[in-house]
Formats: structure tokens, C-alpha cells, sequence
């Protein structure tokens, strides 16, 4: 190659991995090849092929930090091929150029529902919406008429049966012209905590991964008076862009902290702005209750991939596929395709535009902690 022709780019494909394992090794060898701090934290579930799950943990950065940025993966399983690349890009390429202050830490959480991301699902081990799991348990489970009404077209016995299932969909429309479309997406966005085999689950229990989120945002912080925490998602919003949805109000500190930084990819699921609902039991929730202490700055990095009919048609279909379906199957088969497709599409493009505004969130998110 002579001098003068341009070095050739990283492929995506170098950052998004085809699967959970190859993900988790990725980013061992590159948190390792970085001299980052280690740790890896086995779960007791097990992976489609038997195989070993664990949420990884990656530190760089002084002992004693003034501040630290947090990055973490996969809460929702298989939308977690975005955020490991985003790590896996933060790690092997951007840290040696980002510019963040001095005493500042970066901590990488990767794939804090390592089930999921394994067997291409949103949900855990349990059928858990992890990010409905925040709550008290059961003080806290919040009711929702509208989901119970709705139960039998939400989570359908048989899906061979296309005029069966047609009926059930007509009356989720009827439900969204009579009562609004925002009330049935909230109805459906919500989640529920009285069905385990429902969709949208959030639990009965603090789950393993809520548990283990409590403890690393506690411990691996290091005592820094100052956290910006991202959570990355994929599946609300355009396709390849990035909403930056904060649980707070728009006049709560950390929501102007987060407009400061981030500017107008900054929305608020209070004031409506956001493409989500609020919801209960988000891990923000969680984060807060842990780093009361702390100025914690938590936010989801949502990035859009197709409209929300086709998400949750995908998802529906995998609630079904795993408590009636057949996974072994020409149908299960499809499914499983069609929800990966939903949350992280097989588009070059779109794999490009996540790492480039991912790259930038980072460096954002950097050049805010410097600012006092
Ligand atoms: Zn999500």
C-alpha cells in the first residue's frame, strides 16, 4: 500500500458480533489488550447450547476517580449486538483519542441479560422485561386495566391460525381508535407483573442481573462523586438514529445535565417528549436508589431501527413461540430471525450510524463530566 492511499476503515463487522460468545470474547481480549481492570460475573442460567453466561466488566481509569462514565449493554438481551459494538469500538479504537478528564473512569458493563443476547431474546431467563424489574417487589408492581382487557390478543394461545389471530389484532386496533393509539402503546410498552408467561413480565423478584446492576454501580464506581451512566437500547425511533431518553422530568437537574451534553437527542418519557412511555421500574430507578449519594446523570442511548407495529408484532411472536411454539421449527425458526432482524437490523448502514453516534454520545458524555 503506498502512503498515500487512505488506511482502510475497521469493518462494523469487527464490532458487531454475530453472537453473544464471540461478543463476550471480543471484549474480554480487547478490555485485556487495553489493561483494563476485569471482572467477569457467571449467571446461573445457561445459554442456548449449554454454554456459559456472564456479565463482564471493564475498568480503566484511576482508582480513586472524581468522576466516571458508565456503558452498559444488553439489558435487553438481543438488543445488546448494538452496545457491545459500541463497547467493543470504545475499547479497541476511540479510547486512546477520547478526550475526557483527567481522574475520570470508564467502566463498561457488557450484556447484563447474557440469556437473552444468547438465545435472541428481549426478556431473561424468567421472562423478565429487565428494564420493568426496578421496582419494590411487590410494593411497587403497578396494575394496568388496559393490559388485562387486552391479555388474550396480546398473548395468543395459536398462531397457525391466521384468521384466528387477524381477529385478535383487529381488536388491538379497535382498542387504539376507541381509546387512542398512545393508550395502547403505553398499554403494551408498560409492562405487567401479574402474568410470568405474559409478555412484558417485569417480575416478581429482583432478578440476578438487578442485583448484580446494584452491586457494580455501587462498587465499581469507585466512590466518584460524579456518574454519567448510558444504558444502551435498541427498536424505539428512525432508523440509525439515536433518541437519548431520560426518566426525569424536564426541570430535574439531571435532565438539564443531559440536554447540557447531549442537546436535542435528549427526550423526557414525563413530559410526553419521549418516543417511550414512562415506565415503571426502569434501571435508572435502580442506579438512583444505589448512587443517592452521587450526581448520577442516567440515561437509555435508544437507537431506532423499524416502526413500533413491527416490534411488537415480533415480539408477541416470540412470547408465543416460547410458551406454546416449537424453537426447532421452520416458524420458530423464522421468529427467532424476524425479532433479531426488529432489534438489530442486518444493515451495514444502519451498523455504521450506530457506531458513529455511539462514538459521539461517548466523547459527549466526556467533554460534559469535564465541566463542573
Ligand atoms: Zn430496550
Amino acid at each position: 500500500m503506498s502512503a498515500r492511499e487512505p488506511r482502510p476503515a475497521v469493518p462494523v463487522s469487527d464490532h458487531f458480533s454475530p453472537d453473544y460468545s464471540t461478543a463476550r470474547e471480543r471484549f474480554r481480549t480487547a478490555a485485556a489488550a487495553r489493561g483494563a481492570a476485569l471482572r467477569s460475573e457467571p449467571l446461573s442460567a445457561r445459554g442456548v447450547d449449554g454454554n456459559d453466561l456472564s456479565v463482564d466488566v471493564a475498568y480503566l481509569g484511576p482508582e480513586a476517580p472524581d468522576c466516571v462514565l458508565a456503558l452498559s449493554s444488553g439489558l435487553h438481551g438481543v438488543e445488546g449486538f448494538a452496545g457491545s459494538a459500541i463497547q467493543h469500538q470504545l475499547l479497541a479504537e476511540q479510547v486512546d483519542g477520547l478526550d475526557r478528564p483527567a481522574g475520570c473512569g470508564l467502566l463498561l458493563v457488557h450484556a447484563l441479560n447474557p440469556f437473552g443476547f444468547d438465545g435472541i431474546r428481549r426478556v431473561n431467563e424468567n421472562n423478565v422485561d429487565l428494564n420493568r424489574n426496578f421496582v419494590a417487589h411487590p410494593g411497587g408492581h403497578v396494575a394496568s386495566a388496559d393490559y388485562e382487557e387486552l391479555y388474550d390478543a396480546v398473548n395468543p394461545v395459536r398462531m397457525d391460525d391466521e384468521e384466528a389471530d387477524a381477529a385478535l389484532l383487529v381488536q388491538l386496533i379497535e382498542f387504539g381508535v376507541e381509546q387512542g393509539f398512545d393508550r395502547l402503546h403505553a398499554a403494551l410498552a408498560v409492562g405487567q407483573y401479574l402474568h410470568p408467561e405474559g409478555v412484558q413480565f417485569g417480575g416478581q423478584k429482583e432478578e440476578e442481573s438487578n442485583l448484580l446492576v446494584r452491586e457494580l454501580a455501587f462498587s465499581e464506581t469507585r466512590g466518584a462523586a460524579r456518574v454519567c451512566w448510558i444504558d444502551v437500547h435498541t427498536g424505539l425511533g428512525d432508523f440509525g438514529e439515536v433518541e437519548m431518553i431520560s426518566e426525569s422530568g424536564t426541570v430535574a437537574p439531571d435532565f438539564q445535565r443531559a440536554s447540557a451534553w447531549w442537546g436535542e437527542a435528549v427526550q423526557s418519557t414525563v413530559s410526553g417528549d419521549s418516543s417511550a412511555p414512562p415506565v415503571p421500574g426502569p434501571i435508572d430507578a435502580g442506579l438512583a436508589e444505589v448512587l443517592s449519594d452521587r450526581e448520577l446523570t442516567a440515561i437509555c442511548a435508544e437507537f431506532g431501527t423499524y416502526d413500533t407495529t413491527r416490534s411488537f408484532a415480533a415480539l408477541r411472536a416470540d412470547n408465543w413461540l416460547h410458551q406454546h411454539g416449537e424453537l426447532d421449527s421452520d416458524q420458530g425458526r423464522g421468529i427467532k430471525a424476524e425479532l433479531r432482524e426488529v432489534f438489530c437490523p442486518d444493515d451495514r448502514g444502519w451498523e455504521s450510524s450506530v457506531l458513529e453516534i455511539g462514538a459521539r454520545v461517548v466523547q459527549e458524555a466526556c467533554t460534559g463530566l469535564a465541566v463542573q
